[in-house]
């Protein structure tokens, strides 16, 4: 019977081992959910976001500030740092209290037992008490004492919908737990024992004496200095609730729910931001551009370091709430440079080659430049410094829309959700949507191209040589005509872009340099067009203050090595020819080789096709026409075997304006329509004309028996 007995007890013991055990489940605090909290790159708050259940609670840490822990052992259990979980002499001192007041005045529970106290949340029994310090014990062979401690912070409650130190800390003091002074710490170390307190009017003074008496404790065992405590004891207990930071407000909106994000925000680098966005953008509302929106990245690893979603929340207004920088926005001009890059990287131009701006009619489309000038020809690299338009699809026109839109597609823009066909030509002209966020992404990329090394970079494959040439060609900031450059303080070496979509609806800027980028936009969210609403004088100037708050920095893009030299026309910036006079030698992409030899030149002198020298002569006295030239006159509307609609214009007039360039001043001019003439011009040569729908032939004979022909179809 007696070894019977043994075996019962070992068995017994054995049992009771096996569920002290397995007592605790994995997780003590499953399924509780947590408030969004987004923090800077360095670790300081950017804001926070309520949990799913109405409390203030973040998630939890796996440290707790020396002072809060200090002040926490101190009052609620002394020998918390030695005990196995249960303290027996706190037990008996509770028990022998207990029976001396005739009710409970201590509970005697360890630290350790209040944290599974807190994740049960069952009736504070004797039964209960028990169960508590089993499971204990066991926490305590599971986690460490700072591990338990950093539990207990975590999960104890505050007063109202505050739980957890952190939470704690920034409701009740507006800054985190690690700058609590110590009258602070012992605050928050004696609330959680009696929460309510904070918000009743008695209460509070009680809470005063307790904390005061913790601190008269943490002097007595020298955790403190006499100067110390006497100084604690004259601050004031907390207010009402603060409120949290709120910072780079849209980027926390859209962080991940329930958890604690460390973002690659730079704290005061995003404050910056945000004031001198504030600053822009108040100043433009008045004029009816209400939103405006900033990104900041760094080249070098791609992260975004700030970040405003919208300018001004507290500026009442529709729209405030939408974060447009990551909202698909008509792209104006943003895009040109990578058209630049792209087509010098692929050899279709070198990067001064001349491109034609003249009148173009592409099945309809006829690109205006902003100015609704012509220039005749222009540099390619001009043409994208100054963003004129008819250059920029006459470029895309030979490298390709469907090759450009796979461009786009690699460097990261998701809002080509149409085919490339859909968009057209106009693509390089805003047909197209993209995201601040994903464009700004892009420049970085192209930077990123030039200076990173660690292969973290966009699909776009191009060349160092044109990257090298675009922010060359960006570089050219000097635009007085477009932005007011008393408006800005000294402006800093970046190379930089602007855009202007169709209606004035969105401004846009871009700027670079080796190590950031800035992408700005401005504009309403809702929509509405503002007149002057031009990404030069909208978005450029917040884009400038944006540059001058990040560190200084005169490096320039490196000219890289690599590519080729090749002997180029100055004048026409094509790859010289045997007649080309003025040779300059350049560093050049390999595919280079592969362009066009200039075509302008023909024994020495320089002779651009009759519509190109039309309206390129205005703007270049020096240019000197050719004397026997092949072609003296052509037709600059309509084009070769073009089909036109006769649009309907006020006042009862019809038809269309039909226009001949001629290279000699003063010519006269005899227009044939079908064989028949139906009129004369000198000066300018132009005739309105409306003939029946149907094909044609019209032909112009001028004074010395010249004759040009073009046919075409009214619709
Ligand atoms: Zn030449």
């Amino acid at each position: 019977m007696r070894i019977k007995r043994n075996h019962i007890v070992i068995a017994a013991g054995f049992l009771l081992l096996l569920l002290w055990l397995c007592c605790l489940p994995k997780n003590l605090f499953r399924g509780v959910p947590y408030s969004t909290v987004v923090e800077s790159a360095e670790g300081e708050l950017l804001g926070a976001r309520i949990a799913s259940d109405g409390q203030w609670r973040f998630p939890p840490c796996d440290t707790v500030p020396s002072r809060f822990a200090t002040a926490l052992v101190q009052f609620e259990d002394r020998h918390f740092w030695w005990h196995p979980g249960v303290d027996p002499g706190a037990v008996l001192r509770a028990l022998r209290d207990n029976v001396r007041y005739g009710h409970v005045v201590s509970g005697g529970s360890t630290i350790t037992m209040q944290v599974i106290r807190l994740s049960r949340g069952r009736e504070r029994t004797l039964w209960q008490k028990f169960v508590e310090a089993f499971k204990a014990t066991r926490l305590e062979l599971r986690y460490s004492k700072r591990r338990i401690l950093a539990l207990y912070a975590s999960n104890a409650p505050f007063g109202g919908n505050v739980v957890g130190l952190d939470a704690a800390a920034w409701r009740y003091f507006g800054r985190p737990p690690e700058e609590l002074s110590w009258a602070e710490a012992a605050t928050l170390a004696v609330l959680p024992n009696a929460p309510s307190a904070i918000h009743m009017g008695r209460g509070r003074e009680e809470l005063m004496a307790k904390r005061n008496r913790l601190l008269s404790r943490l002097l007595e065992h020298g955790d403190i200095t006499l100067e110390t405590y006497e100084s604690a004891l004259e601050e004031p207990l907390p207010g009402e609730p603060l409120p949290l930071p709120s910072y780079a407000f849209h980027f926390v909106e859209g962080a991940p729910k329930g958890v604690r994000t460390r973002s690659s925000l730079i704290f005061h680098l995003q404050l910056a931001v945000e004031e001198a966005v504030r600053r822009r953008s108040d100043a433009l509302a008045a004029e009816g551009v209400a939103d405006m929106a900033a990104v900041v990245m760094d080249n070098a690893t791609g992260e975004v370091v700030a970040y405003v979603g919208n300018s001004s929340l507290e500026r009442e207004r529709p729209g405030r709430q939408v974060d447009i920088a990551s909202a698909p926005r008509s792209t104006g001009s943003i895009l040109k440079p990578f058209l630049y890059a792209g087509a010098l990287s692929a050899g279709v131009i070198l990067p001064r080659t001349l491109l034609p701006d003249v009148p173009v009619n592409l099945g309809g489309f006829a690109p205006q430049n902003f100015d609704r000038q012509f220039y005749g020809a222009v540099h390619s690299d001009e043409a994208l410094a100054r963003s004129l338009n008819v250059p920029s699809v006459f470029l895309l026109r030979k490298y390709g829309v469907e090759r450009f839109y796979g461009d786009l597609k690699a460097l990261g823009l998701t809002t080509l959700t149409q085919p490339a066909g859909h968009y057209g030509l106009a693509l390089i002209l805003g047909g197209a949507e993209g995201r601040l966020t994903e464009i700004t992404a892009a420049y970085s990329g192209l930077v990123g191209a030039s200076v990173r090394k660690n292969g973290q970079k966009s699909g776009w494959e191009v060349g160092q040589v044109p990257l090298w040439y675009t922010f060359e060609a960006l570089k050219e900031v000097n635009r007085p005509d477009q932005l007011d450059w008393r408006l800005i303080g000294s402006v800093r070496k970046a190379a930089w872009k602007t855009g202007t979509s169709y209606g004035f609806r969105d401004a846009w800027a871009v700027g670079m340099t080796p190590r950031y980028t800035i992408g700005v936009w401005a504009g309403n969210a809702e929509g509405a067009g503002v007149p002057g609403l031009t990404g030069a004088r909208a978005a450029g100037p917040a884009m400038f203050d944006i540059l001058n708050l990040l560190p200084a920095d005169d490096s320039w893009f490196p000219q890289p090595d690599g590519g080729i030299f090749a002997d180029v026309c100055v004048q026409s910036g094509h790859l010289a020819g045997p007649d080309c006079p003025e040779i300059v030698s350049m560093q050049l992409p390999e595919s280079a080789l592969e362009s066009e030899t200039c075509p302008y030149h023909h024994g020495g002198a320089f002779t651009l096709p009759p519509t190109m020298e039309w309206y390129y002569r205005p703007h270049h006295p020096e240019y000197t026409p050719p004397r026997a030239a092949e072609k003296v006159m052509e037709f600059i509307y309509p084009g070769p075997a073009a089909a036109i609609t006769l649009p309907h214009l006020s006042g009862g007039e019809e038809g269309a304006v039909f226009r001949v360039a001629h290279r000699r001043q003063g010519a006269t001019l005899w227009w044939h329509l079908d064989g028949t003439i139906v009129g004369e011009t000198t000066l300018v040569h132009s005739l309105r004309l409306a003939p029946a729908p149907g094909r044609h032939v019209l032909t112009v004979v001028d004074d010395e028996g010249e004759t040009a022909t073009v046919t075409f179809t009214v619709l």
